[in-house]
């Protein structure tokens, strides 16, 4: 306790910045009412806690937008700073500005999924249906394009981001483009981890490519693989069928089978070209 007397001492007689009613509260301590130092504590992180921060993009009522928040130890009496929960949707949606999912996730909600046909019905009954189940770590939608898949994808991973979840968008043509030319490098390491590490992962258009070599499909196996194994959740969108995945390698696409369960679907279209799901 001298030690804090003593730094009040100094404070009150150096430091010019003081406002008179602070140094009339110091003064007070120092005449003997000083407050139990847990008190004061406890005041200095009111304080920090009640102050407003600038960091920008999401409101948050927890930090006042600082990203930190201000506690002690009540049984050591020491001070700790603690990253806010809200700096993991922020990273998330920096990601989502980064990756140039943004707009599309404004645009692509499951309110905004049209479901006039069934097998639209069908599709996002599926999806919602993939969320709720805290067990499913995988979900394959497969397709041509412009049959909806990208849209019910990003509405999937716009829930989870509501959810908190860090999410990591991954278009698979322009990526594995750059992970397979960081192939041999020092850096390979950190910029995979991304890919493997977020507590989901949007991989868009899987495989779509004129040429799918075999380093292509060591960079979905080393990703797929490493997040079955840690149970992180997977959405893969595909031009390809599950059969012809397994033509192109077997383990990867056994991988994908194993993952994804029951939550495996294609988009295809009917000799009379309507849409309809089929389920793998
Ligand atoms: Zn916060």
């Amino acid at each position: 306790m001298n030690q804090i007397k003593a730094t009040l001492i100094v404070a009150l007689e150096h430091n010019t910045e003081l406002s008179s009613s602070k140094k009339e509260e110091i003064r007070k301590i120092l005449n003997g009412n000083l407050p139990p130092y847990e008190e004061i504590l406890k005041k200095q992180t009111d304080e920090f806690n009640g102050e407003s921060g600038e960091l920008e993009g999401y409101e948050c009522p927890i930090c006042k937008n600082k990203g930190v928040i201000a506690g002690y130890d009540s049984k050591t009496l020491n001070h700790y700073f603690a990253e806010c929960s809200c700096m993991k949707i922020r990273r998330t949606l920096r990601r989502i500005r980064e990756s140039g999912l943004e707009n599309q996730l404004r645009n692509c909600t499951f309110k905004s999924f049209e479901t006039k046909e069934k097998f639209q019905k069908e599709l996002k009954s599926i999806a919602m249906e993939f969320i709720g189940n805290e067990d499913a770590k995988g979900i394959y939608i497969g397709g041509q394009t412009g049959c909806g898949k990208t849209h019910i994808c990003t509405a999937i991973a716009g829930q989870y981001i509501k959810q908190g979840k860090s999410v990591r968008y991954m278009t698979w043509r322009d990526d594995s483009v750059v992970l397979k030319s960081y192939a041999n490098s020092p850096e390979y390491h950190d910029i995979i981890s991304e890919f493997k590490q977020s507590d989901v992962l949007y991989i868009d258009d899987l495989f779509k490519q004129d040429e799918i070599k075999d380093a292509d499909k060591k960079l979905a196996f080393e990703i797929i693989d490493y997040r079955i194994r840690n149970r992180l959740i997977t959405i893969i969108s595909s031009e390809l069928y599950i059969s012809d995945l397994i033509e192109i390698d077997e383990a990867l696409a056994g991988r994908i089978i194993h993952l994804c369960g029951k939550y495996k679907i294609v988009i295809m279209r009917d000799r009379k070209k309507n849409y309809r799901l089929k389920g793998i």
